[in-house]
């Protein structure tokens, strides 16, 4: 049995794969120190007897005989990750070294989870990945920006010294169940406010655009690259390139909660991306992926999905 350790498996991202790895007959186990993970998602997971959970931060070493490792740690959301932001950038480097050193001990497999922030504010669309990025290195979204694109020469120096088997993603914007509600993201943002009946918050003009990938889609191609020949590294772009006005999404998630439309605008985050799509064609090539469930379709399931937990708490 292929056991896969799953760092950040409490969270949105991390509890899917647990899920979809259970599914396919892996021995996982989930570390996490819950810092934005969800206490129910390892709740569901446990159910499974091949999962087990270690709570645990990805900083302090540790270690652990696996065939695999995917590193989904690290906080996703401006709101959280700009909340301890030093935290944010000991987790991208630190954390991100710990794995390496522990994959290495054990000729494990190793995939990083980057992102589509690695290329800033783009002046390049859509953003193929030899696109070197537009970042403000000293802005208050550079902790987690920047401490992507460190990890990323992180992961490349720690193969090309040690022979490390290495593989790199670049997740794009990216929603469905397992989400918390609180987490402060735009999906989840309107979907909360949307099933209490209140105002959409609308950051700036809403004219600035995102490409939204449904959950399993990308849990498709983090398998796929997982599996793909060890020549293969990335990093390579995960993302469903429909792209959208963040209004038209107000308008999407508003008519699936079946709620009026009611949006209220607020100030616009400093160094928020205007444009973002990713161009998938070497995803497609390398591992002939593509995603397959369109926007109006996830959000169905997403809604649905909160419909079903209890919006005790309101967000803010
Ligand atoms: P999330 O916040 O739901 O999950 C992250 C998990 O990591 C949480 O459970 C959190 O508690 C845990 N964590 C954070 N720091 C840790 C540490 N030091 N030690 C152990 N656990 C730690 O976010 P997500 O959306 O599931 O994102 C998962 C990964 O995917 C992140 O690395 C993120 O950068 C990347 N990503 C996500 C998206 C997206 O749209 N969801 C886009 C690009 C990249
Ligand atoms: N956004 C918004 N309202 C919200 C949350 C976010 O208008 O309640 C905007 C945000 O300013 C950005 C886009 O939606 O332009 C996507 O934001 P998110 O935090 O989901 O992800 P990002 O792509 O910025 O990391």
């Amino acid at each position: 049995m292929k056991k896969v350790l799953v760092a950040g498996a409490a969270g949105f991202i991390g509890s899917n794969l647990c899920k979809r790895l259970l599914s396919e007959g892996c021995h996982v186990v989930g570390v996490d120190n819950m810092s934005t993970g969800q206490h129910a998602n390892v709740e569901m997971l446990l159910l499974n007897e091949h999962f087990e959970f270690e709570e645990r931060d990805i900083v302090q070493e540790f270690d652990l005989r696996v065939d695999e490792v995917y590193n989904l740690a690290c906080p996703a959301s401006p709101k959280y990750y700009q909340l301890e932001p030093v935290q944010t950038l000991k987790t991208n480097f630190i954390g991100a070294l710990n794995l390496l050193e522990l994959a290495k001990r054990h000729d494990a497999k190793i995939l990083q989870a980057s992102t589509s922030e690695v290329y800033g504010d783009p002046e390049m669309h859509p953003q193929p990945e030899h696109y070197a990025g537009n970042v403000n290195p000293i802005g208050p979204r550079a902790c987690y920006d920047e401490g992507k694109r460190c990890v990323e020469a992180l992961f490349f120096d720690h193969m090309r010294q040690y022979g490390t088997r290495i593989k790199i993603v670049r997740i794009f914007n990216t929603y469905g169940p397992y989400q918390s509600y609180c987490d402060g993201r735009v999906v989840p943002n309107f979907i909360a406010q949307g099933i209490l009946g209140e105002p959409l918050t609308v950051y700036g003009d809403g004219n600035q655009t995102r490409s939204f990938c449904y959950i399993s889609d990308l849990i498709d191609g983090l398998i796929a690259m997982m599996n793909s020949k060890d020549d293969f590294v990335g990093p390579v772009n995960l993302g469903n390139p429909d792209e959208y006005t963040i209004k038209e999404l107000a308008h999407l998630v508003a008519a699936g909660t079946g709620n009026e439309v009611k949006l209220k605008y607020q100030k616009l985050p400093i160094d928020d991306p205007k444009i973002r799509k990713p161009d998938i064609t070497l995803a497609k090539e390398a591992l002939n992926w593509i995603p397959k469930v369109e926007l109006r379709e996830g959000l169905e399931e997403t809604i649905k999905y909160f419909q079903n937990q209890n919006l005790f708490i309101k967000y803010d």
